[in-house]
């Protein structure tokens, strides 16, 4: 059984519509031949050597990534630079190359999503409200009880596949929390949305030193807002990729369909003091 790069492009634009995607994203088709057949697809968060070579491997007919390669102005594919090299890569091995990214973040089912799911919460709504009811950035809810931040984090360090640098938290071990905001990736664009200061805690990736300490230290001045966690991005966005790839089977049948287990997060280890 086969479809078209077309139609399987078709089929993900259904799931993930790119209207969905921020201004300065570019998801979509990144190579291959609309016309060119697809028996197998290969699902993983980053286009990078490893997966690359996973997909020719296993000989996939698309690698779908959730990280576009091509995003900001690009003059060059030549060799002798990363993109080049993989994407000629992908190229030759007759593998196209496709990216649900941020407008895969936006909906029902999506990257957000699966996480309020995985950890239970109910009453879960956008952080920042997109164009289609249930649809935005990020998700908030509630857990069915209050735990302790601790446990929430511990929790959290059980569902997404392991990483070098673990989880980081802000905020008191033994706190209880119940309300969570959280947005899947790198969201410390978020941190000063209505919902996410009102929430007990909020869960990103790549927090950075002073988007960190201000929300904390206006935390103190308000009497209000959320204690941190901190998870690795590819771990956080991986989560998604079950869901999409049982939805790409559902639409796509007979397609075989593969999620990348390799670990991309960049870390390899830490030495603690
Ligand atoms: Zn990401």
């Amino acid at each position: 059984m086969s479809f078209s790069l077309a139609e399987v492009a078709r089929v993900s634009h259904d799931l993930w519509p790119l209207s969905g995607a921020e201004d300065w994203d570019a998801p979509g088709l990144i190579s291959g031949d609309p016309a060119s057949r697809v028996e197998s697809i290969l699902l993983a968060v980053d286009v990078v050597a490893d997966t690359v070579t996973e997909a020719v491997e296993t000989g996939a007919d698309l690698l779908l990534a959730h990280h576009p390669l091509l995003l900001r102005g690009v003059t060059s594919v030549a060799e002798d630079q990363y993109k080049g090299a993989l994407l000629a890569r992908l190229i030759r091995s007759g593998c196209g190359l496709l990216a649900a990214h941020t407008n895969a973040d936006t909906v029902v089912d999506g990257v957000s999503d699966i996480i309020a799911q995985r950890l239970g919460l109910t009453e879960v709504r956008p952080i920042s409200t997109g164009s289609a009811p249930g649809t935005g950035i990020g998700r908030v809810g509630r857990l069915p009880e209050p735990v302790t931040l601790g446990t929430l984090a511990r929790a959290l360090a059980g569902l997404v596949p392991p990483t070098a640098t673990g989880i980081r938290v802000a905020g008191g071990y033994q706190d209880l929390v119940q309300t969570v905001a959280l947005c899947g990736g790198a969201g410390d664009s978020l941190l000063r949305e209505p919902l996410v200061r009102s929430a007990d805690v909020y869960i990103t990736s790549d927090l950075r030193h002073h988007p960190a300490s201000e929300s904390r230290e206006q935390s103190i001045v308000a009497g209000v807002g959320p204690a941190l966690i901190d998870v690795s991005h590819w771990a956080s966005e991986w989560l998604w990729l079950d869901t999409a790839a049982a939805q790409l089977r559902e639409r796509l049948p007979g397609i075989r369909v593969a999620v990348s287990d390799l670990r991309t997060d960049p870390w390899d280890f830490v030495v603690t003091q």
